[in-house]
């Protein structure tokens, strides 16, 4: 095999683990950086070397672009993969590699400021007269401009944080009366998570399908695209379940060729380099607005990787050591679906971290799972609390959530106990929630609007309501094979049977 350059991994957890592997597969050694919290975690265990950079708290560590730089250079590290998250959308982190002469496995500074800022990228597409969510020109600073902006375009609105990300400082206002409060919640909560409070807003769209476009630049205005995933169904605007293709565009099939097409041609338009996702919302008539670009790998590109065959970490490592020949589109095959297997309260969806004394993901019959657990662990109050992704592919929609179905009643994570069998510590899991989702009808039909979670309370009630949900559940099933629910999924025992079988035992009839 080619003697290859050292490649710095400047991440951690399951992103680390899944980057390391496809170094390693194309021959090239790996350098994992860790902080307090990460001593022990197995991205330090899979690589060749690992240097220390601090404290837990990710500024200490993760985030602190001089120790990240220093690391590489003393481990001989000649190229950079920052992953998804921490340092990998920061211009001047790019610079910083740069300076150090380290290559920055990603796109140019340049073309991070110009598309990774958001409302530098509402610019940008204006400029390519690409529809967009219609919003404020840029940040507003009081509640009576937001107001302003609300009668011209008329409510619902959403105020975002300039600054954003994961859902954070987002507010849907849908009366005068809420605007003011709503204004200063989210202004707060923005200058929590990001140590900025400046908002912008938009027009809420109604009926919203989350659909984002997978591209691949080659830096010099070449562009092409991998498919779609739609990620209607979320939590707290944050996504928990991805697949491609996207549901809402078998509907819309000439919705999806001009995103293809509005895609590329913003790619192309700012020279982009590597992996990138432009992030869409789809509305209920099959109208699309460019929402963001996210300037690095997604954390959901396995679903692309399933229906395209494509290791998209081996393209950016070979576009950046310039061993790529551009490829071509691929072709995409069948269907695949993601769910994230989070450490959360699954009523309230916020983190609930802790020991983890047993972990079993499934695997084979084409089932991935991505994790940086093993047998047992703790997951950290410091880092995103997610615990796996599994993914699935099926040569159709229908074949791919029953496999994922059966792949996650194999899921066990179970938290320490005491002499007496009592559970230790703080960990919550959403897994009953996503074995909930995978046999909903409105998940089997395909229709899933970023709303659905909100209007679902079946899906999030306490396992002491468990029994009646079960019922209610099997009671919406009953409804979609009587017609009264329209769906396009060809519903038969098994892809429903838990829930059905009880059913049918109990006689329950609508
Ligand atoms: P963040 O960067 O914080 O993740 P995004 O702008 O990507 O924020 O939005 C997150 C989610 O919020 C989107 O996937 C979508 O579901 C919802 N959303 C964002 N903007 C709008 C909008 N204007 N109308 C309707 N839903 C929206």
């Amino acid at each position: 095999m080619k003697s290859r350059v050292p490649i710095l991994i400047a991440n951690r957890g399951e992103i680390a683990i899944r980057i390391a592997r496809t170094c390693k597969a194309l021959g090239f050694p790996t350098v994992a950086v860790y902080s307090d919290a990460d001593q022990f975690a197995e991205h330090v265990r899979v690589c060749d070397q690992a240097y220390w950079l601090g404290g837990a708290a990710p500024k200490e560590s993760y985030l602190n672009v001089e120790k990240v730089i220093q690391a590489a250079l003393q481990s001989g590290a000649k190229m950079i993969h920052p992953g998804y998250g921490f340092l990998s959308e920061r211009p001047h982190f790019v610079e910083a590699c740069e300076k150090a002469g380290l290559v920055f496995i990603g796109p140019s500074a340049e073309s991070m400021r110009l598309m990774g800022d958001k409302i530098q990228a509402r610019a940008t597409v204006d400029s390519l007269k690409i529809s967009r969510v219609p919003g404020s020109a840029g940040a507003i600073s009081t509640s009576e401009e937001a107001l302003k902006f609300a009668r011209e375009t008329g409510f619902p609105i959403l105020l975002k944080a300039t600054a954003g990300g994961g859902g954070k400082g987002m507010r849907r206002v849908d009366t005068e009366k809420e605007i003011a409060q709503a204004f200063e919640g989210a202004s707060r909560e923005a200058l929590g998570a990001f140590g900025d409070g400046s908002l912008y807003l938009e027009k809420f769209i109604l009926e919203p399908h989350h659909v984002e476009i997978q591209i691949f630049g080659d830096g010099k205005g070449g562009a092409i695209h991998l498919g779609e995933r739609e990620c209607s169904i979320q939590r707290r605007h944050q996504k928990v379940w991805e697949e491609s293709p996207a549901p809402i565009l078998n509907r819309f099939p000439k919705t999806r060729e001009a995103m293809f097409e509005a895609a590329l041609k913003i790619t192309s338009h700012v020279k982009y380099a590597g992996a990138g996702t432009l992030e869409f919302i789809v509305d209920g008539k099959g109208h699309f607005y460019f929402l963001e670009m996210n300037t690095r790998l997604q954390v959901e590109h396995p679903v692309t990787e399933w229906v395209t065959g494509v290791d998209l970490v081996a393209w950016q490592i070979l576009l950046a050591s310039r061993e790529l020949s551009f490829p071509t589109i691929p072709e995409r095959r069948g269907s695949a679906i993601e769910v994230r297997l989070y450490a959360e309260d699954p009523e309230s969806f916020l983190p609930a971290p802790g020991p983890l004394d047993l972990i079993e993901l499934p695997s084979g019959g084409f089932v991935r799972c991505d994790s940086a657990f093993k047998e047992s662990g703790e997951v950290s109050v410091h880092y995103d609390p997610m615990i796996a992704k599994v993914s699935v592919w099926g040569p159709t929609r229908e074949l791919a959530i029953e496999r994922l179905r059966v792949a996650l009643d194999e899921v066990r994570v179970e938290s320490p106990k005491n002499g007496k069998g009592i559970k230790i510590g703080s960990l919550k899991t959403n897994l009953r929630f996503l074995q909930k989702l995978v046999r909903h009808p409105q998940v089997l039909g395909g229709d899933t609007t970023t709303d659905l979670i909100a209007k679902h309370s079946e899906l999030t009630k306490s396992p002491t309501e468990e029994m009646s949900l079960e019922s209610a559940i099997a009671l919406s099933l009953y409804q979609l094979l009587e017609g009264s629910v329209q769906a396009s999924v060809a519903l038969d025992e098994n892809v429903i049977s838990p829930w059905f079988s009880l059913s049918r035992r109990e006689g329950l009839r609508p």
